[in-house]
Order: structure tokens, then C-alpha cells, then sequence
């Protein structure tokens, strides 16, 4: 086999059906990444592409890191795969004491999955059977929000609030209610960081556990910050009220922080920053920089005490995957953890927020721009729709921004950036004036 640097790629498209990518659009027009560095991609084309989405919010230390290649190719010619049913190895019990570290007081035990969809859907599991183990069977209820993502898994799609992703696979799970989202342009429009309260949001929460009962309820998931559907805040005071709801009614309360996890809002975990604790906090992506699938549910001390309670000597939980605490994806993480601990990654996006901040509103007054959302290391820019071709806009400038060199992600009319944490002021200033430009050139 040929080195990997030197695999071109295949003339023929076809076999691999893409995900969440309109596939014959793309085959129509590739845009090919063949290696990357620092803040930077480059193209089939030979061209650099200054990363402005972390890759998928994931390369939070940045892109090629050694210590991260080395853990892994040294873990793969040690020992490359051993159960974790029943039987053990090194790597992930150590990762788990850097995680229990690294997050928010509290959370003393880590769930081990590949991904971001199934750290929710583990998590919505371990919160059933918990209200199961503590007698309260009858809480099966799930409370989502609406635009919410919370992976592809069928929990996750059924506590998620994405119509175009829930549409097409029937009926989903039973249950499941969604809270409303929390983006109102028309109020806080260009807003510098957390919109002004908005008690009554959170107070939906009440209305659907007068309707259910609480007896009826199990759990709530919400993402502090919604990333995939465009940057989506919530209004000062909300998470906290929605956490003074759950521990009156013995609801659990569950932060997808799969993409606001490691440093990207300038605290380890959303949970510190916005001080808030949650009783679960799934993740993935920048636990290992990306480089390697893994991800995690990391659960409060007297849930899992709970657990192991109930559990009297047998099996606690039904549930794991056949990689759950992979140990080359262990290699990864305590590769990812270390780097994140010596470059002061997991606080460096509360250094640069002021800049990106400042950065991110100069694009106010740019054509068609009707709001632009920050906080930390991340920022939506909303453009008004097209007529008769909604997201059509935000994917032209998207395509332009590529031409030019940089990379933004778009859903629907949202631009939403989020790049690795290690990015200086020259290339913020970089990536907004490339930005600027695809902007300015709309029609
Ligand atoms: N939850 C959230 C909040 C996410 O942003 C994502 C992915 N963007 C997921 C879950 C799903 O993660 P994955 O794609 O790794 O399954």
C-alpha cells in the first residue's frame, strides 16, 4: 500500500454516500482537504485554508499535533484493542481521573462511547434506569428544546429539535416533550455575549411538569450553548433556573457540552463557566482533538453511587460498546488532556474572547447581516434569507470563504465559526476580513 500522503483521490465519487452532504451537489464540484497543520488545512488543490470551525468544533489544540500522533501510533504497537467488558487495561481509568480533574466539582465517574450521538443516548439511558434503580420507574418522560442537536442516534434525534432531521424516521421515541429555544433576533439582535434574561423561557419548564407531573419526568437535555443549529445563547439566569426546576421536581439535568466541552467557551466545561451544575455532561470531539473517535458521559458521584447501589454485586448498567474506552483512543485523550493542560488551552478562549468578540460584531452593517451571536471562541453570524431559497446565501458565502481560503460552517442562513483554540489575533483578523469579503460579494 502507498504511503497516505501519496493515495489520490479516486476520479469516481460514488461509493462513499456522504453524510449530512447533498451528494451529488458535492460530486459535482469536490472540495478535497489532504492535509493539515496548526490553524491551517490544505486542499487537492494546493491551496491553505485557515480553519475557522475546528474542523467540526472538534480540533480544539489545533491540527498534526505530535504528541497526539506518537501516543497513538505507540498505543496501536503495544496493545491495540482490549475489552473493556469484564475485563480491563491502563489507559482509560487513567483517562477517567483526568477527566474527573478537569470537570466540574462533582463529577466523579466516566461512561466511555465513539461519539458525540452516543454519549447522548447513554446518557438519556443512564438517566431512565437511574429513576428506575431509585424506584421512580414511572419518570420516563425526556424534555429536548427545540433547534436543539444532540447527534443522530434515535434518542438524540428525539430529544433534538431539528424538524429536517427527525422527519424521516418515523415516530421516534414516545415522551419526549421540547422545551423552546431561546433565539429572539427581533429583541437581542447583535448582542455582545449572553442575551438579557428571559425568565419566562425557562419557566416553560414548569408548565410541561404541571402537565406531566413530575412523577411522569426523567430528563432534561439542553445544550448551554447550541452550536449546530447557529450558535444559539441563552438569556442570562436561564441554565440556572432551569437547574432550580429539575432539583425541585427530581428531574435530572443532562449538558450536551459535545461541542461547548474543552475550552471553548473559555472554562473547561460550560458548566463552570456559566456556574452551573448539571447532573450529567456528555462530550466527544475535543476530547481527543478529533484525531481519534471517543467520547464520554461524565456523572455525578451520588447518581453513579445510586447505581452501584441498585445494582447489589450484578451488572449496574446494560449497556457499552465494544470501544468504549478503546485504549488508542485513551492514548489520544490523555495526549489531547496533557497538551490542553500545558498550553492553558481550556481558559485561552476567555483571553481572546474580547478580540473575537470585537472582531466578530465589525461584521455588522455587512450586506444581509441581520445578527451576530458571540461567546468565547464561538460566533454565528445570521444572514436574512434569500427569497424562495432558504440557506442558499449562507452556502454561497461559504463556498466563497473556501475559495478564498478559509473555512466556515453554515446551517441554513447561519454562519457559525469556532476555531481551534490556539488562533492569534493576526488570523482572527484573517478570517473576519476573508469573511467580510464573501459577504460583501453576495448578489
Ligand atoms: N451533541 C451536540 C451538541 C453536537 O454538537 C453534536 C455534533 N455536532 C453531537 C451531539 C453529535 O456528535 P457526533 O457527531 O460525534 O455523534
Amino acid at each position: 500500500m502507498k504511503p497516505v500522503n501519496e493515495i489520490p483521490t479516486p476520479a469516481d465519487l460514488s461509493a462513499f454516500w456522504m453524510p449530512f452532504t447533498a451528494n451529488q451537489q458535492f460530486k459535482a464540484a469536490p472540495r478535497i482537504l489532504t492535509s493539515a497543520a496548526g490553524m491551517h488545512y490544505r486542499s487537492e488543490d494546493g491551496r491553505t485554508i485557515l480553519d475557522g470551525t475546528a474542523g467540526l468544533w472538534c480540533c480544539n489544540a489545533g491540527h498534526g499535533r505530535r504528541e497526539i500522533a506518537e501516543a497513538v501510533a505507540a498505543q496501536i504497537s503495544h496493545l491495540d484493542f482490549a475489552p473493556t467488558f469484564q475485563m480491563g487495561h491502563p489507559l482509560p481509568f487513567e483517562l477517567a481521573d483526568r477527566l474527573v480533574e478537569t470537570a466540574p466539582p462533582g463529577f466523579k465517574h466516566v461512561f466511555y462511547t465513539n461519539s458525540g450521538s452516543e454519549s447522548v443516548d447513554t446518557a438519556l439511558k443512564i438517566a431512565l434506569a437511574w429513576q428506575r434503580a431509585r424506584g421512580e420507574g414511572t419518570r420516563t418522560r425526556l424534555i429536548g428544546r427545540e433547534r436543539g442537536y444532540h447527534g443522530v442516534g434515535f434518542g438524540g434525534i428525539s430529544v433534538g429539535g431539528i424538524p429536517g432531521n427527525r422527519k424521516w424516521f418515523g415516530s421516534l421515541l414516545p415522551g419526549v416533550d421540547h422545551l423552546p429555544h431561546t433565539l429572539d433576533i427581533p429583541r437581542n439582535a447583535f448582542t455582545r455575549g449572553l442575551p438579557e434574561a428571559c425568565p419566562a423561557l425557562a419557566d416553560e419548564l414548569e408548565k410541561l411538569v404541571f402537565l406531566h407531573d413530575a412523577s411522569n419526568i426523567a430528563a432534561v437535555i439542553v445544550e448551554p450553548i447550541a452550536g449546530s443549529t447557529g450558535v444559539i445563547l441563552p438569556p442570562k439566569g436561564y441554565l440556572k433556573r432551569l437547574r432550580e426546576i429539575c432539583t425541585q421536581h427530581g428531574i435530572l439535568l443532562i449538558f450536551d457540552e459535545v461541542i461547548t466541552g474543552f475550552g471553548r467557551l473559555g472554562a473547561p466545561f460550560a458548566a463552570q463557566e456559566f456556574e452551573v451544575l448539571p447532573d450529567m455532561i456528555t462530550c466527544a470531539k475535543g476530547l481527543t482533538n478529533g484525531a481519534i473517535p471517543m467520547g464520554a458521559v461524565l456523572v455525578q458521584g451520588p447518581l453513579y453511587d445510586d447505581m452501584m447501589a441498585a445494582g447489589k454485586g450484578g451488572i449496574e448498567l446494560f449497556h457499552g460498546y465494544t470501544y468504549s474506552g478503546h485504549p488508542v483512543a485513551a492514548a489520544a485523550g490523555l495526549a489531547t488532556l496533557e497538551i490542553y493542560r500545558q498550553e492553558q488551552l481550556l481558559t485561552r478562549a476567555r483571553d481572546m474572547a474580547g478580540y473575537w468578540e470585537a472582531a466578530a460584531h465589525s461584521l455588522k452593517g455587512c450586506k444581509h447581516v441581520k445578527d451576530v451571536r458571540n461567546y468565547g471562541l464561538v460566533a454565528g453570524v445570521e444572514l436574512e434569507p434569500m427569497a424562495g431559497a432558504p440557506g442558499r446565501r449562507a452556502y454561497e458565502v461559504f463556498v466563497r470563504c473556501f475559495e478564498r481560503g478559509a473555512l466556515i460552517r453554515v446551517t441554513g442562513d447561519i454562519i457559525a465559526l469556532s476555531p481551534p483554540l490556539i488562533i492569534e489575533r493576526e488570523q482572527i483578523d484573517q478570517l473576519f476580513n476573508l469573511l467580510q469579503e464573501a459577504l460583501q460579494a453576495q448578489r
